[in-house]
């Protein structure tokens, strides 16, 4: 079975790792030379740390390099793919170019699928001529650590297509749970709302950013706390969910707390902009606390 991965970013790579690492043949296409090169860089150094580890042996990081090819086009990339996974930028004009291409480009027995963490699969799915074909396969960041993939059916997708994906997901050593197609799937659905409610919290003045992580984590289990949680996600992926929350269900309960939304406004977006719930601009592991959350 031919594999293509299209974007070779930060879900990308590691999709393709995971898929090459289990013995298939793996086409990886990105629109930037540069992210292509990142993504072999990233893969190598992933494959060491397994390594390092004990769980895989040189002969296997040798076999995973050897199944993985990187293309800079479409239709080199896509051809004679048995499965494409798109796991390019979230951005719905972008999605539906690619569909509408691979639908053109790819056999017609290809099955497509989209990594997407919040455009619903039936509008990717309208795009195309082989909506029982399309299908979610939503990884996990980081994919080769995380087991679930969340398989979202989308209004037309076959039951037979997510069989196989089912029990490929299974075969790559990874737990699938199927989701309906509405907004948020299962995943976002149940951890976006608790987010939310956490910044909510902090607004409201119930608990400080530590106070509120820690007891998420001693309390509840958690491995991380919800405001330390969404500053990794991004807390701009964090609001963009919220609405797509808010918009799809019309409730006013997903209505995103004033402070994200002021927070994502004034570029405070978590780890990658240096700051959000904690401050990272010192690069140490410590957790800090951002200044505008301390107490007086
Ligand atoms: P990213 O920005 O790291 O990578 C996206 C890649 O897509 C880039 O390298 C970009 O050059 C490439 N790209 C853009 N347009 C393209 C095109 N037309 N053809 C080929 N490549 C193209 O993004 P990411 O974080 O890897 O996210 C990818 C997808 O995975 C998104 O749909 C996102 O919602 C989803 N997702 C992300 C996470 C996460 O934690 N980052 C988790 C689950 C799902």
């Amino acid at each position: 079975m031919n594999i293509t991965v299209i974007g070779s970013g930060t879900m990308g790579n590691g999709i393709a790792h995971v898929f090459a690492q289990n013995n298939f043949k793996v086409n990886v296409v990105d629109v930037k030379k540069e992210a292509l090169d990142k993504a072999k860089i990233t893969i190598t150094k992933n494959l060491d740390r397994q390594m390092a580890k004990g769980a895989i042996d040189e002969v296997a990081k040798a076999s995973t390099m050897n199944n993985l090819n990187f293309v800079d086009n479409l239709f080199d990339g896509a051809k004679d793919a048995d499965l494409v996974i798109e796991a390019a930028t979230e951005n719905v004009a972008i999605k539906l170019e690619i569909f509408r291409n691979l639908d053109s480009l790819c056999k017609p027995s290809c099955i497509l699928a989209s990594n997407t963490s919040s455009i619903p699969i039936t509008k990717i799915a309208s795009v195309t001529n082989r909506p029982g074909q399309v299908i979610g396969m939503h990884f996990m960041n980081p994919v080769p650590v995380m087991k679930l993939v969340e398989i979202i059916k989308g209004f037309k997708t076959s039951q037979e297509v997510a069989d196989k994906i089912v029990l490929l997901a299974r075969q790559i050593g990874k737990v699938p749970a199927v989701s309906e197609d509405m907004p948020g799937f299962i995943s976002n659905r149940i951890l976006m709302p608790m987010i939310n409610e956490a910044i909510e919290t902090l607004f409201q003045g119930i608990g400080g950013v530590e106070e509120i992580d820690t007891v998420m984590k001693l309390g509840m289990a958690h491995p991380m706390g919800p405001l330390q949680l969404a500053d990794f996600i991004g807390l701009d992926v964090c609001l963009a969910i919220c609405n797509v929350l808010y918009d799809g269900f019309g409730n006013p309960k997903y209505a995103p707390c004033p402070l994200l939304v002021n927070m994502v406004t004034s570029g405070s977006l978590g780890v990658k902009s240096g700051s959000g719930f904690y401050d990272y601009s010192s690069g140490t592991k410590e957790l800090v606390v951002a200044s505008q959350f301390k107490k007086q």
